[in-house]
């Protein structure tokens, strides 16, 4: 039997959007189809980005999807100690250093060129935390499920940051840690994403972590053609039924998966029944989509 386990990992920035939506239900729909778990995360380690009550507006918005989640909602605020302890670990094994140059410094740079590698330049300064790059040689190779085989030079990459100079911690660590704690064996996640796996493969390495099996789906545009996303101001997901219904229907048909048009005014229940059913990842097409529209041939 194959073990799945997914995951939808939103950050609390804003309540979800339609981009969003895709995201949330490709995950979800992978993950039912393989009869797999499917988790939720939410991602609040930046907390002045997380307006108050963020939160509780994306799992109100999933649960008026139907998009019912597996197990414990997982908040990263609470999670504190096991990145410290992923960091300490990295710092022990000569794979972490504190790095205190600026932006500014290295500005003529494409990536960090690496200073602090051997002794923090400015021990007065804050320091952020940083990974080693340099020590393997080998390429971050993996294959995508839908953008194929995936390929990145070390030297490109840089020392990706793990804790910022204001203490917080970054993205790339938490993700990793959290995965890797929940036994996520999936992530399935919109392509904007795709150039931060690469640091996370790297990070998974360094810490003995399993890596899990990627899927980045297509982006979402907005009928202006722009990207959907809250600095766009793509309009909030509804909670209300018959708002949900035809959206639903227009997320499948985003992903490809050509739902019946009858099924645009049947309840979640039934149209996310129909979506696990007849999932494939062979039809999502790697090129921009367009938000509620057939994809052109
Ligand atoms: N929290 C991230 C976001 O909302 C997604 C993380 C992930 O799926 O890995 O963009």
């Amino acid at each position: 039997m194959i073990r799945y386990r997914g995951r939808f990992a939103p950050t609390p920035s804003g309540p979800l959007h339609f981009g969003s939506l895709v995201a949330a239900l490709a995950s979800f729909l992978d993950a039912r189809r393989a009869g797999g778990e499917w988790w939720l995360r939410i991602e609040d380690i930046d907390p002045p980005r997380c307006p108050a009550g963020a939160a509780d507006t994306i799992l109100r918005q999933l649960e008026a999807f139907g998009l019912h989640w597996d197990g414990p909602v997982r908040w990263q605020h609470d999670r504190d100690d096991a990145y410290a302890a992923a960091l300490a670990r990295l710092e022990a094994a000569g794979l972490a250093y504190p790095c205190s140059c600026s932006r500014k410094q290295w500005r003529d740079h494409p990536v960090y060129p690496g200073w602090c590698r051997r002794g923090v330049s400015d021990p007065a300064k804050p320091v952020a935390w940083r990974l080693r790059s340099d020590l393997g040689a080998r390429p971050v190779a993996w294959p995508d499920r839908l953008f194929g085989e995936q390929r990145f030079d070390p030297a490109e990459l840089g020392d990706v940051v793990l804790k910022r100079k204001d203490g917080l911690w970054a993205y790339q660590l938490a993700v990793v840690v959290d995965d890797a704690d929940q036994g996520i064996s999936d992530v399935v996640r919109g392509v904007d994403l795709l150039d931060n796996t690469p640091w996370q493969r790297q990070l998974q390495q360094a810490l003995g972590y399993p890596e899990p099996r990627y899927l980045h789906l297509p982006l979402i545009l907005g009928d202006d053609g722009q990207k959907l996303s809250k600095q766009n101001l793509a309009p909030a997901l509804p909670e209300t039924d018959d708002a949900v219904r035809p959206l639903l229907h227009a997320a499948l048909t985003a992903l490809d998966q050509a739902p019946p048009d009858a099924l645009a005014t049947a309840p979640v229940d039934e149209q996310l029944a129909w979506g696990i059913a007849h999932w494939e990842i062979d039809r999502l097409r790697a090129t921009p989509h367009r938000q509620g529209h057939a994809p052109t041939p």
